[in-house]
Formats: structure tokens, sequence, C-alpha cells
């Protein structure tokens, strides 16, 4: 419940920024968390840090025209919105798919604000993409695409001011395609422009799995919270990308056995375990879809939920508002003890209600899968020292930073009176860092 004045705020919003469901979702969840630190900091409230906080700095959109293999014109709509720079340079992935808009990009962004400053990293907000979908576009197309997207982007973009990375479709090869042309426009072989870079040109070890491991990492962390390990236990993980990928291999490495995985398809049942490899060989290597491994497995296909999987840990890696809460019902009717969001708001806030009533630990996307964008600074420090570190070494920072996320979320938490509760210490924690940032540096 938010108070008169945080509804206030919240109702204008909602009046300034019509159509856009996401974008307001993601407001409501931080304001129904920061009430408890307004009334501690007045001189928040003083100088209008939360309707400052919830605008974006800049907001840029682009046509991008591009050629097909057909010689058709094809245009798409880029966006790229620099949401806050008080802790330092905007850093957010990009996004390429049919679902973008600007209340998409608007909703990543404002989330990427607090899971920054909560990395404890000195790096801002941001986010962008384009409503384009590279799913059974040729190589060609693909990097026509892109080459015509940095066209348009290099000129916001630089080490210093906005560093993107992958999201969902955009990953190895699309990052590979846009820092080629951006070098080619700027004659600068600016490393540090864009993260997420393949090892051999100026990329870091982890950054791949960072996301998947770090919301491992997390996981590991909230269970030993509660005195269980992840030895065992059985998990159900959405998705099939980068995130779910990697996340799968580290449950697997730590001892759990991963039932269950996804795309935009169905989702395979796999009691025994997914077979890592054969997954790897045709998600990433192949391109191709679930059904397609389930086939080769002789496992089970199915087009429903996956969340009717009974687990005991889910980790939903997939997209936004994938969970909801008949879903959240079914995951506690067959015992779910607890959920790691890899993905950026995958629950549903009524999901995430069910989960707290029931009492099922829930590790927030803000602070879970931090490791991603955690990784990516690690690269720009590597970039800025013309260095690259091992691969160990990466990892365990990772795991150092994870680690550090969860000590914060629950400090905080307990700090305001909200013990265990991962939503209010993430919110509080990101929220204060940039807030004070923010007044140090003026009205600006
Ligand atoms: P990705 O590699 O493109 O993979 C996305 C996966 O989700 C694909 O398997 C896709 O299946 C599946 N999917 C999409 N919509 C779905 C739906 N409605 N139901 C079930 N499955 C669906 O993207 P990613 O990088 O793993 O990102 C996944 C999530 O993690 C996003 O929310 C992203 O913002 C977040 N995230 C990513 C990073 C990162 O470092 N990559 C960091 C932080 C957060 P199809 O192939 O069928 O579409």
């Amino acid at each position: 419940m938010l108070n008169e004045d945080l509804t206030t705020i919240y109702d204008e919003i909602v009046r300034d920024n019509p159509a856009q469901p996401e974008f307001h979702q993601a407001t409501m969840e931080v304001l129904e968390s920061i009430g408890p630190a307004i009334d501690r900091h007045p001189e928040f409230t003083k100088h209008k840090i939360i309707q400052r906080i919830c605008e974006p700095e800049r907001q840029i959109i682009f046509r991008v025209p591009w050629q097909d293999d057909n010689g058709e014109v094809q245009i798409n709509r880029g966006f790229r919105v620099q949401f806050n720079s008080a802790l330092g340079p905007y850093k957010g992935g990009l996004r390429f798919s049919p679902t973008v808009d600007l209340g998409v990009i608007k909703f990543l962004g404002f989330e990427q604000v607090f899971k920054n400053a909560l990395s404890g990293q000195p790096i801002g907000g941001g986010k962008g993409g384009a409503d384009f979908d590279p799913k059974g576009r040729s190589n060609g197309e693909v990097m026509r695409f892109c080459q015509s997207f940095v066209t348009e982007l290099y000129r916001h973009v630089g080490e210093m001011t906005d560093v993107p990375a992958g999201d969902i479709g955009v990953g190895h090869r699309e990052i590979g395609f846009m820092f080629g042309q951006y070098k080619r426009i700027t004659n600068r072989y600016e490393s540090g422009v864009l993260t997420g870079k393949g090892v051999t040109w100026g990329g870091s070890l982890v950054r791949t799995e960072a996301t998947g491991y770090g919301a491992v990492f997390f996981a590991e962390q909230m269970l030993r919270a509660q005195g269980e390990t992840l030895d065992g236990k059985r998990c159900v993980v959405s998705g099939s990308g980068n995130v779910a990928i990697y996340a799968i291999e580290k449950l697997h490495q730590l001892g759990a056995v991963v039932v269950a995985c996804s795309d935009s398809g169905g989702f395979v049942h796999e009691p025994n375990g997914v077979d890592l490899d054969l997954l790897k060989e045709v998600k990433l290597v192949e391109r191709g879809r679930i059904a397609n491994y389930a086939e080769r497995r002789g496992a089970t296909f199915s087009s429903e939920s996956v969340w009717e999987v009974p687990c005991e840990l889910a980790l939903p890696c997939a997209t936004q508002n994938e969970l909801d809460e008949t879903e959240a019902r079914a995951l506690i009717e067959h015992g779910c003890r607890a959920v790691v969001e890899g993905a950026n708001m995958p629950c549903t806030a009524a999901a995430v209600d069910a989960f707290e009533a029931a009492g099922v630990a829930f590790g927030p996307g803000k602070a879970a899968n931090a490791g991603g964008v955690a990784t990516s600074a690690l690269e720009m420090q590597q970039n800025a020292s013309r260095d690259a570190w091992s691969f160990e070494y990466t990892e365990q920072r990772l795991a150092d930073i994870m680690s550090g996320i969860h000590e914060t979320c629950l400090t905080v938490a307990d700090d305001y009176g909200a013990p265990g509760n991962y939503v209010v210490g993430a919110n509080i924690a990101g929220f204060e860092r940039v807030a004070r940032a923010m007044l140090a540096l003026g009205l600006i």
C-alpha cells in the first residue's frame, strides 16, 4: 500500500506515461517498498528525488532502415533510454524482440538503475533495443540490421557516457556486429563502449555465464540463510537462452537437478535432469527449439505452463510477467520453497504476494540477476586497464559480489523492520545509494 504522497506521485507517473503498463508495474513495485526510507529521509522528499528518479534523463527513439535477403526494405524502431547517471555512465542491455516498445525499455531501464546501484559498482542505469526479431533471420540480415542500428546509436554512447550490453535477442553475434560498426564509424578501438564482447576482442571471461551463475550463487545464499543447500534440490528453470542455460550449468555443478526448462513454444520435462550438452548444441549452435531438444532426447514436451512441474526451487529466466498468480499457487502447492528471478520482473505482483503469503523465499531480479551487469562492470575495468583476468579470478569476483548483494538485502531489510524480505532490502538499498548521489550532485 502506498501512502498519500506516494499515491499522488504514482498517479502522476501513470498520467504522464500512458500505455506503458510494464513501466507502471516496475515503479509501483519500487514505490511500495521505499515508504520507510522516505519517512527516514525527509530531504529526499524536499528535493523531489522520487519524481526525478522516475523520469529518465534522456530518451532516444530512432528509425532503423535495412534491407532483407530478398532486397525488400525493412524498417524497425530503435530505442535507448538513458535513465540515470548519478553513479556512473549509463549501463544496461539492448533487447531485440518484436515485443519491445518504449514502455518495456523504460521498465527495464528503471529496474537497471537500482540493480546497478545494488551491485556496488560505479555504473548508472539505462536500457535499449529494437522491435526487430532476429529469429529466422540470416546472419547477413542480422548484420545489416545491427549496422544500421549502430549507425544512429553510436552518437549517443561511449565508454564514459553509455555502455550497452546484450539482453533478449542480443548475444555475442549481435554485439560483434555492433562493435565492428562502431569501430568503423568512429575509427576508435574503444573496447569499453560495449560489454559482452568475445574474449579474443576485449570481452571478459565469465561474462557469458555471469547472469545465470550469479542467480544461482544468490539462490545458494538464500538457501544457506535457511540452513539448506542446493544439493539434490529439484529445480525448474524457465527459458533456454543465455541466463537459463548458465543457471542450469551452475545448478548442476552445485548438485541440484534441473527437471524442466522451456522456450516460448513450450517446456521439456526431464525427471532425471536436463542434458546440458544437448541443450547447448540445440540452442546455442543450431538456434533450434526446445521441441527439437525433446524429440532428440525422447523426453516429454508440453506446450502448457512449465510452472506445473513440481520442484523445490524455481528460477524464472525467460521474460517479464511469465509467472502469474495461478502459476505461483501451483508452485506453492507442489512444495516449492524458493523462487529466484533470473529474468527481469518475470513474476507478476500478485505472484510475488502469493509467495510472500506462503512463506516462500523470494529473490527479486534486481538482486538475483545483477551478476550479469556486475561482470560487465568487471569487463569495463579490464578494458580500462588493458588487462584480461583468469576465469577463476573473475568467477570469484562475481561470487563475492553476489554474496555482498545478498548481505546488503538482508541487512537493509532488517534495518527497516522487514527481516528476510529481499524485495524491501533490494529496493531500499538501491534507492538510497542513487538518491544520496543525486543529492550530492545538485539539481541537474
Ligand atoms: P535470451 O538469450 O534471448 O533467452 C530468452 C529465453 O526466454 C529464450 O529461451 C526464449 O525462448 C525464452 N522466452 C521468451 N519469452 C518467453 C515466454 N513468454 N515463455 C517462455 N519462454 C520465453 O535472453 P536472456 O539474455 O537469457 O534474457 C532472459 C531474461 O533475463 C530477460 O528478462 C533479460 O532481461 C534478463 N536478464 C538478462 C541478462 C543477460 O546478461 N543476458 C542480465 C540480466 C537480466 P524463444 O527462443 O522461444 O523466444
